[in-house]
């Protein structure tokens, strides 16, 4: 079968770990989280006291440390980070320690090898213009802002409504802080997945992934 390698990109809450995972599964290729790969460095930074501002100890750090994903977890050094680096404490740093150019240089460089023989689903903010600008297919999603701000409460088990509207101002600080790292491609179809069945978005991206790979559904 023809390599199929799809660029998932967004801001945080638009669905795209969900459909970025699903689409994977039924492409039956990996998916590259590559947010993951700055989560698990920011945590590595906050664990070893490097102030995150510092591009030269971040890039540093980022050439020492092993960070591996392995069936959805996340590990540096081995060690299962994955929860830590969802948590408030690893976002709210990870936009400083993702913004210097050096650390993006060789985290790029992973994630790109982190894709398959087979393709990939890569997920992210610059899949689509950085990661894998080959992709077959590139898509943009986006979300109203009070469903991802709802979306990334519920990641955090919060369901209270001044918890959502406190996160949706969290998220919006998110976005000016990481607008330098959002790059849509000019090619990438814009998926608004509001009021959308995630089954369904998953079933319209893969047909038109294979479809543009060349493969048959
Ligand atoms: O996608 P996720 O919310 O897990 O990404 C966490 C953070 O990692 C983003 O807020 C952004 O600072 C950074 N990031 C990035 N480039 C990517 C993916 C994520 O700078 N391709």
């Amino acid at each position: 079968m023809r390599r199929v390698v799809v660029a998932v990109d967004g801001p945080s809450g638009s669905g795209k770990s969900t459909v970025a995972h699903q689409l994977a599964d039924r492409l039956s290729v990996p998916h590259v989280d590559t947010g993951a790969y700055y989560r698990a460095l920011t945590w590595a930074v906050l664990r070893h006291g490097v102030n995150t501002a510092d591009a030269a100890a971040c890039a540093e750090l980022a050439q020492r440390v092993a960070i591996t994903r392995a069936s959805g977890r996340t590990y540096v050094n081995g060690e299962d980070v994955e929860d830590a680096i969802r948590g408030r404490e690893a976002t709210a740093a990870v936009s400083v320690v993702s913004a210097h150019p050096a650390v993006r240089r060789l985290l790029v460089a992973r994630q790109r090898a982190a894709v398959g023989q087979t393709g990939a689903v890569v997920e992210g903010r610059d899949a689509g213009t950085v990661v894998v600008p080959e992709a077959d297919l590139k898509v943009w999603l986006t979300a109203s802002p009070h469903l991802r701000a709802a979306r990334r409460a519920a990641q955090l088990g919060e369901e209270d409504a001044d918890v959502i509207a406190a996160t949706a101002d969290e998220l919006a600080r998110r976005d000016d802080a990481d607008a330098q790292q959002m790059a849509r491609a000019a090619d990438a179809a814009i998926v608004d997945t509001t009021g959308r069945d995630v089954a369904e978005v998953v079933a319209e991206l893969a047909g038109r992934a294979l479809s543009a790979a060349g493969a048959s559904p």
